[in-house]
């Protein structure tokens, strides 16, 4: 398998041609397994952010103009694309994003499941008709697209996150303007290559590298009709402010602290099976991360114990090698947050049961960013590390007396991503489902990740904007509705008048007892 990507100078693909940005500042792009500079990604200039706004503008008449079923094609075809490139498209992610590959592979073939929703996109997209709202009048509610979206991707899921917003905005008649993380820029570098591949009609999806300036260009532009971002709460609720500020829809997932709820039934076996995959994939670099254990009394200590058990044996180190579970974070500077905030952890005296800076990796990661599972036990809820989306494999362990108050520390959080409880109890299961304040729950199910069909998105900080993504809410979003109302009647037996004979003199209408705005 190959573990190396050749050096790659970061291209923007505009107008359906890969343009290299020159005279801009570009920035080195990290493997996080190794630290080795592999390519570089261009801060693209604002010239080039309004010429992908033109390119998209341009395609968007043609584009939506297609049979629904022509457009859908593409999708098949962008589907099938992937599906041959699958692994390429994985080895991309696991090296500069750094995801361990067998991950990697599962983001890419969730991408492939959202396209495969999105070819039912015929079905998903139809209307509404009344039959018969007067004599002779039907009305129909039709769903159209708006025009040309832009989209901002983090760092953690460079595939996913073009799934959730490309397939659908485009399978619906919209075009785009995709803008990668420049952290990890070369999944989107091989799509490029894809939407060439199978002759994508050009503009329909361009793509434009950069940092936060990038996308200035879209807030206040007639030509852009909404923006939808993936990332941080600070920089959802910026986005949400500049989008308001000039009335263009926007989507905003961001930011998330979700709780592992362990009662005194869980089945031990596998809450730890679930707490290793939901606190350590990603190495913990992931929206519905777990990233605090809420336990019972009753249970607290063998919690403690498993969870202490099952970490030691967590194995860190190049997100390519089968043998290592968890792989590295993003960058130096993520390690620096993360060991920041075990200071402060410590400080605010929660006890450091597992410590997991200058982890052992092998010779060959020295250079990598990486940091092993940590464990916190004795955490209180109003501790900074309780509190703040860490992004990390760094857990913090609490103790609770029942349901309820596993439920009023999950309502009292900022964020409302995601929580998930480990019972066999039935009320316990029904309360947590109805009474948990967060976008997304999970019974006996750490990450409670909803399937392409159906809407996938927190409340409160973790969610800006309308609406989420994937699913009839994707949909939604990228549609707008039009009313139509038809008069109908019966033949009069030409369109043309053509008598030669004196005009009848028009009478006026008489007036009714009751004038109404709506047809009868
Ligand atoms: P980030 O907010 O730093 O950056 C995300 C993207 O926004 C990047 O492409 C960045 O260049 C751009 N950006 C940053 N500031 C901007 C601004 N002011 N205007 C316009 N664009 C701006 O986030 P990140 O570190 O790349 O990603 C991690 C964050 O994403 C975490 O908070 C994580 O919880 C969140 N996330 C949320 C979900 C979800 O479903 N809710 C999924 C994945 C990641």
């Amino acid at each position: 398998m190959k573990s190396q990507l050749e050096f790659i100078r970061v291209r923007n693909f505009i107008d359906g041609e890969w343009v290299e940005e020159t005279g801009v500042e570009y920035l080195p792009v990290f493997n996080p397994s190794t630290g080795e500079v592999i390519g570089e990604v261009p801060i693209s200039s604002r010239e080039s952010g309004l010429r992908a706004v033109e390119s998209a503008y341009n395609a968007y008449d043609s584009w939506r103009k297609l049979p629904i079923s022509s457009r859908v094609s593409y999708l098949f075809k962008l589907h099938k694309a992937m599906e041959e490139h699958a692994e390429e498209l994985a080895v991309i992610i696991a090296i500069d994003q750094a995801k361990h590959i067998s991950e990697a592979r599962g983001e890419v073939f969730r991408v492939i499941e959202i396209i495969e929703t999105a070819c039912g996109i015929p079905t998903l997209v139809q209307g509404e008709t009344l039959e018969g709202i007067s004599t002779n009048i039907n009305a129909r509610v039709i769903r159209q697209p708006l025009g040309v979206f832009g989209g901002i991707a983090p760092f953690n899921f460079p595939a996913l996150v073009f799934g959730w917003f490309v397939p659908f905005a485009i399978g619906v008649g919209n075009t785009f303007i995709f803008k990668p993380s420049t952290q990890s820029p070369m999944f989107m570098q091989k799509m490029g290559d894809i939407f060439k591949e199978i002759d994508l009609p050009k503009g329909v999806i361009n793509i434009i590298n950069g940092d936060r300036s990038v996308p200035n260009v879209w807030y206040d532009h007639p030509k852009i009709s909404g923006v939808c971002l993936v990332g941080s709460t600070p920089t959802a609720k910026k986005i949400a402010e500049l989008c308001g500020r000039s009335g263009k829809r926007s989507m905003l997932l961001g930011g998330a602290k979700n709780y592992l709820v362990a009662m005194e039934d869980a089945q031990m076996d596998m809450f730890i099976e679930n707490y290793l995959n939901s606190c350590y994939g990603s190495a913990g670099q992931r929206c519905l991360a777990g990233s605090i254990v809420a336990a019972v009394s009753e249970i607290y200590d063998r919690v403690v114990e498993r969870i202490i058990e099952a970490s030691k044996h967590v194995v860190v180190g190049d997100a390519m090698d089968p043998d290592v579970y968890m792989g590295p974070v993003i960058s130096a500077e993520a390690v620096k947050r993360i060991e920041d905030y075990i200071e402060i952890g410590i400080k605010e005296e929660a006890k450091l049961m597992l410590d997991g800076r200058n982890p052992k990796i092998p010779d060959k990661n020295k250079k990598g960013y990486f940091v092993a599972p940590t464990v916190f036990t004795e955490v209180t809820p109003d501790m900074t590390i309780a509190k703040d989306e860490i992004f990390g494999p760094l857990v913090s362990v609490i103790r609770i007396k029942d349901i309820d108050d596993a439920l009023q520390l999950i309502r009292n959080q900022e964020f409302g991503n995601g929580a998930c409880i480990f019972t066999q109890n039935l009320y316990y299961s029904e309360k947590f489902i109805s009474d948990a304040n967060v976008g997304m729950v999970g019974v006996n199910v750490g990450i409670c990740a909803p399937h392409p069909y159906l809407p996938f998105g927190g409340i409160k900080d973790s969610h800006l904007g309308t609406n989420k993504v994937q699913g009839k809410d994707g949909i939604d979003f990228f549609t707008q509705n039009k009313i139509a109302t038809v008069r109908f009647s019966p033949p009069t037996g030409g369109f043309l008048d053509r008598s030669e004979g004196p005009k009848e003199e028009k009478k006026a209408p008489k007036p009714r007892e009751v004038r109404s705005c709506v047809p009868r």
